[in-house]
């Protein structure tokens, strides 16, 4: 057997036991080995039962003299047993377990392990976990593991499987890890690792297990990165580019703007990977309105220069023909032929070497255009950031530069593990003349004022309101529906009876959704009461305030996107951020949304403080999910680093550990 063999090829895993085991991700032995335990009870005291002590959590080992189910007075079964060790007897208590005078044998030798409590006036141990000592214990006199359960699949079952794995040297474990990193850093073999995760002798073990293990998640992570990052530099460039600096100064010039700082920056990086003689692979990140489109532009211009074509992929319809217009308004001018594709558009039959720009959507582009003139690809607002678009040019046997932009604020450090195959740049500067969003934290103490001055904006200034409820559960359930609406409630009752508030929420049928954000853009409503489900896709340029209930419950990369549905338009905008509390640290993470306006270094900052579970559902973009390590350990994302970068270039040498990062990669790539 080895790790890739299927766990329903074990002793006593059937169907049903298969089926529930996937139900944790569990299919392969290998799939079973890295469930890691979330904690251990420590039963690792052995006690002489003569002198246990009330409130003590240990494990005892005696012959079972009986064991009798009894009825409480409430009707309740119990079960009782006696226990003898030679020093001393215990009765043993357990509730509403009554198969266990079948499975507990008088007469023979167990260990207990559980905690010694009172029991009216007798001294007893309750509830404790057993086995048999005929064998090696697992589920008592140590530090015993508890998994991440399901229904049907118990800590217990979960252990005594693992267990067997490891003992009876059934699985082939190879460490892929070269013999030179793992001295480098004074690092256990895996075997040890796997084994001591599991069934630690000691806190040490632990320790060094999961150092072992946790240098292995991100090491794999980056060394399929570097990989995957060779494997497309080592293919051809389509085209070779020359930099028309001056026609290209020109164009810059005669724009209606001058660029950011920003902007002037990133398009140095840009251009100087496209002269280049390895193919680009960058990924833009800016919050929206930096001008990432306007950049791409610039970059399109440039390879036109050349007399090569460009396309600009974006995710849906309606942003494929927002930047086929912005791309006309700029590009036109000079000469460029730009066509829109979409699902009525088809494109040309004859003359497609005369266009110079394709717009579309990521499909149409993939099935119907020739790349044979494609020199660049723009991807905008991917959360895979390109993978697959990727992977489907190199079917087309194109090799073009590709520049993939965002606005998802991703931390610097995230970016730089997951993404170590791209190169980044980052618009972390606004467009001059953009209002600030007033950003203020407001207390319990400040809400009645607050209120007050929402009012007088509403009365006085005409101007619109979000108030957004933070949802109670991580999804949009009916406890954050009741919850939402009974603060609309409130709302309409007793703070704002004189003004008009609209009720938005995922719930709701799309007609209803539509028709509320739209009597909302027409001026017929004053307030907005929503929960989250605005943070995508509502844009109303006459709304100037958010206001943000629990405020501390959200990531700051989330308040962030929710902050960037006002401001939009001329007027001065203003986010108020609500909180319960009066003070302490979680009041200071929130003050830095007063001072910091940029996506990518406010999600940096919860990074530190919070940790990356916290930025945003992490899954939804696509990120694998760390079992031991974290991203914010800098020092071993550094570590591994380097030690993929040094190792990178005689992969060859180490057979075993190719073939883990291949198995590595398919894991990663298949959708979840
Ligand atoms: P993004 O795609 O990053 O969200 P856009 O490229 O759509 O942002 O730009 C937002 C708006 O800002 C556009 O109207 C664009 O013309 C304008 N803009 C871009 N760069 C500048 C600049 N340097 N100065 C002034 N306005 C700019
Ligand atoms: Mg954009």
């Amino acid at each position: 057997m080895d790790l890739l063999t299927s766990v329903s090829d074990l002793r006593m895993i059937g169907p049903v036991y298969a089926k529930r085991l996937k139900k944790l991700g569990i299919e392969s032995l290998r799939d079973l080995i890295y469930h890691f335990p979330f904690r251990y009870d420590d039963f690792s005291l052995i006690s002489e039962i003569s002198r246990v002590q009330p409130g003590e959590v240990l494990t005892i080992k005696g012959r079972v003299l009986s064991i009798k189910n009894e009825y409480t007075k409430a009707g309740k079964r119990i079960q009782k047993a006696v226990v003898s060790d030679g020093t001393g007897k215990i009765e043993i208590v357990w509730f509403n377990q009554p198969f266990l005078v079948k499975t507990i044998k008088a007469g023979e030798w167990y260990a207990f392990a559980g905690k010694i409590d009172w029991f009216g006036k007798k001294i007893v141990m309750v509830f404790p976990e057993h086995e048999s000592l005929k064998e090696r214990t697992i589920h008592t006199s140590r530090l015993v593991p508890i998994y991440p359960e399901t229904y049907g699949i118990s800590s217990k079952w979960l252990r005594s499987r693992i267990a067997s794995l490891l003992n009876e040297n059934l699985l082939d474990i190879k460490d892929f890890l070269p013999e030179g990193i793992k001295d480098k850093d004074k690092m256990i073999s895996l075997k040890e690792a796997l084994s001591w995760i599991h069934f630690p002798d000691n806190k040490e073990q632990i320790a060094a297990a999961r150092k072992r293990l946790a240098f292995d998640e991100f090491f794999l992570i980056q060394l399929a990165a570097l990989k995957r990052k060779e494997e497309w530099q080592k293919r051809p460039l389509s085209y070779k580019l020359l930099l028309h600096r001056e026609k290209i100064i020109e164009f810059v010039k005669k724009l209606p703007f001058s660029l950011t700082n920003a902007q002037k920056r990133v398009l140095r990086e840009i251009l100087s990977d496209l002269t280049k003689d390895k193919p680009m692979n960058r990924l833009l990140e800016g919050d929206v309105g930096s001008g990432k489109t306007i950049v791409a532009a610039v970059a399109i211009y440039a390879v036109y220069l050349n007399g090569f074509q460009s396309i600009l992929m974006a995710p849906t319809e309606i942003l494929a023909s927002q930047h086929f217009q912005t791309l006309k308004q700029f590009l036109s001018p000079f000469g460029l032929k730009i066509v829109l594709l979409t699902g009525n558009l088809k494109p040309p039959k004859d003359n497609q070497e005369k266009i110079d720009v394709y717009v579309g959507t990521h499909a149409l582009i993939q099935r119907k255009v020739e790349f044979a003139r494609a020199a660049l690809v723009v991807i905008d607002e991917q959360h895979r950031f390109g993978v697959e678009q990727r992977a489907a040019l190199i079917k087309k046997n194109t090799n073009p530069h590709v520049l993939t932009m965002t606005a998802t604020p991703i931390p610097r450090t995230i970016a730089l593990t997951l993404y170590g195959d791209l190169d980044l740049s980052f618009l972390d500067e606004m467009p001059p003349g953009r209002q600030r969003v007033k950003t203020w934290v407001v207390p319990k103490i400040k809400r009645g004022a607050a209120y007050r001055w929402i009012r007088e904006r509403i009365k006085g200034e005409k101007e619109q309101c979000f108030i957004v409820c933070p949802l109670i559960e991580e999804s949009e359930t009916l406890k954050s529906i009741k919850a939402v609406t009974t603060e609309f409630d409130r709302l309409s009752k007793e703070i704002f009876p004189d003004l008009r508030l609209g009720l938005l929420h995922g719930k709701l049928k799309s007609k209803e959704k539509e028709e509320i954000i739209n009597q909302f853009r027409r001026g017929e409503l004053d307030i907005l009461v929503s929960t989250p489900v605005i943070e995508v896709g509502v844009d109303i340029p006459q709304a100037t305030i958010m206001m943000i209930e629990d405020a501390d419950r959200f990531g700051l990369a989330q308040l962030h996107q929710l902050r960037g549905r006002v401001g939009r338009g001329e007027k001065q905008s203003f986010c108020l951020l609500f909180t319960e509390l009066n003070g302490g640290k979680a009041i200071e993470r929130l003050r830095a949304m007063e001072k910091m306006c940029v996506g990518a270094e406010l999600a940096e900052l919860d990074l530190k403080i919070r940790g990356p579970g916290e930025i945003y559902g992490t899954a939804q973009h696509g990120f694998p999910r760390l079992k031991i390590a974290s991203f914010t350990d800098l020092e071993l994302i550094q570590k591994t680093r380097q030690a993929a970068n040094g190792l990178i270039g005689s992969l060859s040498k180490f057979p075993l550990l190719r073939q883990e990062l291949e198995s590595y990669t398919i894991k990663q790539i298949v959708p979840d």
